[in-house]
């Protein structure tokens, strides 16, 4: 069982769940992604993510049209990763595609690229074994508050 914090984006809240790692993460629809999955191999037994993560996924599962099979989501710093590993630490990132063929990896990575519904799809010359996209946090929230600055200053 594990406890999942789940940083709610629409109430500015944090929510707190307990989960079995056979069973869906929270916001997750269809079950298409799973503790275990989410986890990797973090031993943490407290992971955290954003509602905007989750839905996020739900959106590309969708628009990918098959499993996306999961080595990596959550990790913490001491447990290792790449260039982008801070994004996994904040719970806001995946590292996906290990398991499929080439061909279909970068169909995957295509299809997160165009998707427009992540912040960040790593360039594929360095993930040549993964598919690494992310949520980042930081920049979602920025965006959010420069939105009314900007259309006043147009209408000035
Ligand atoms: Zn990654």
């Amino acid at each position: 069982m594990a406890k999942i914090l789940v940083f709610n984006n629409d109430t500015d809240r944090m929510e707190t769940y307990y989960r079995g790692e056979a069973e869906p993460m929270p916001y997750n629809t269809n079950a298409t992604l799973k503790v275990r999955e989410f986890r990797g191999s973090s031993k943490s037994n407290i992971l955290w993510t954003t509602k905007r993560c989750m839905q996020s996924w739900n959106s590309q599962r969708y628009i990918f049209g098959g499993p996306i099979p999961v080595g990596f989501a959550f990790k913490r710093p001491w447990e290792g990763g790449h260039g982008n590993q801070s994004q996994h630490y904040a719970g806001v990132a995946f590292d996906v595609g290990q398991t499929l063929t080439q061909t279909a990896r970068t169909r995957l990575w295509n299809s997160a690229n165009n998707s427009g519904v992540w912040s960040y799809v790593e360039p594929i010359s360095l993930t040549p074994t993964w598919v690494h996209f992310d949520k980042r946090f930081r920049q979602a929230s920025l965006c959010h508050r420069r939105i009314p600055y900007i259309k006043k200053r147009k209408f000035k």
